[in-house]
């Protein structure tokens, strides 16, 4: 048993659709336990701040474009092993190669407004959730 926290968002492409709601009831049947949730619409310096590990990449200044353009709302979830179940959960990043009944293949728009983000490591979780919240807005059960 390894319970795990992983940051979640939805991305803004997501929450603009208006399918932030389906995203979490996904979550919720998933057994994941959503410890925090918030909308923030994010400035550009924020958002490169976020996906700093991304600055030599040739989309970085495009997603990060992407990220300020409306709310999205980022989420701490915990489980048994939540940032692999959840990744499971979004499907590719591509949804064009996303598996069938994952959240891409059914809300993304593109590579890029791929509608959630999810941490891939524990040492990711480790940065992304206090870039978020603050302890005190964590409602562990
Ligand atoms: P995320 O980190 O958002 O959970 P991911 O881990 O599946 O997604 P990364 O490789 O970390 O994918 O890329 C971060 C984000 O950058 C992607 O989710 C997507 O929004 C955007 N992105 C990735 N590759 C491309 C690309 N080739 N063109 C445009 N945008 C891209
Ligand atoms: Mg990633």
């Amino acid at each position: 048993m390894t319970i795990q926290r992983t940051l979640a968002i939805v991305k803004p492409d997501a929450v603009a659709k208006g399918v932030a709601g389906e995203i979490i009831t996904r979550i919720e049947r998933a057994s994941f336990t959503i410890l925090a949730a918030k909308l923030v619409h994010m400035s550009l310096a924020e958002a490169r701040g976020f996906y700093i590990v991304h600055r030599e990449r040739p989309f970085y200044d495009s997603l990060c474009a992407f990220m300020t353009q409306g709310p999205c709302m980022p989420m701490v979830l915990e489980g048994e092993s939540a940032i692999q179940r959840w990744r499971d959960l979004m499907g590719a990043t591509d949804p064009a190669k996303a598996a069938s009944g994952t959240i891409r293949k059914d809300f993304a728009t593109s590579i890029e407004a791929n509608a959630v983000h999810g941490s891939d490591s524990p040492e990711s979780a480790s940065f992304e959730i206090p870039y978020f919240f603050s302890s005190f807005e964590l409602c562990p059960r």
